[in-house]
């Protein structure tokens, strides 16, 4: 008694835990092939805002300014790119796209229960035809 409430209270316990984290994280979305690319992209982002302020503040000469910039946008390019290259799947066809080959081969069930042999002369079953019964030791003849 005391043990089936407490299972039934942990089982609570995770249900309720699972079901608040897939609340609070509506788009985890971890498995994406495109998601470090996407972090590249934002960072490059970053960096070129980075780059306009301090050029705005003085801190960069007009031909560090573009030349930095034009790094960056050659690389934001190339990032771009290759999101676009690899955008074309779906994020999560390569997580679940192997379960098929996997299946439970039916071959077994029909292979494991063949008709029984039955010893004539003490009734023993046994999987396959012998010449003699492993149990009593007698002829097993056909048809018996
Ligand atoms: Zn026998």
């Amino acid at each position: 008694m005391i043990v089936t409430a407490a299972v039934l209270i942990t089982l609570g316990v995770i249900l309720f835990t699972l079901g608040v984290r897939r609340k609070d994280l509506p788009e985890p979305a971890p498995a994406s092939p495109t998601a470090h690319l996407e972090e590249r992209k934002a960072a490059i982002y970053e960096n070129l805002r980075d780059l306009q302020f301090e050029y705005r503040v003085g801190k960069l000469s007009d031909d560090d300014y573009q030349q930095s910039k034009l790094v960056l946008q050659k690389e934001l390019a190339g990032v771009v790119a290759e999101i676009d290259r690899i955008g074309g799947v779906p994020a999560t066809s390569s997580v679940s796209a192997p379960k098929p080959v996997s299946m439970p081969a039916p071959a077994t069930v029909t292979t494991a229960a063949p008709a029984a042999i039955r010893c004539p002369n003490c009734g023993a079953s046994f999987p396959q035809r012998m010449k003699f019964c492993g149990e009593c030791g007698s002829p097993m003849t056909e048809g018996a």
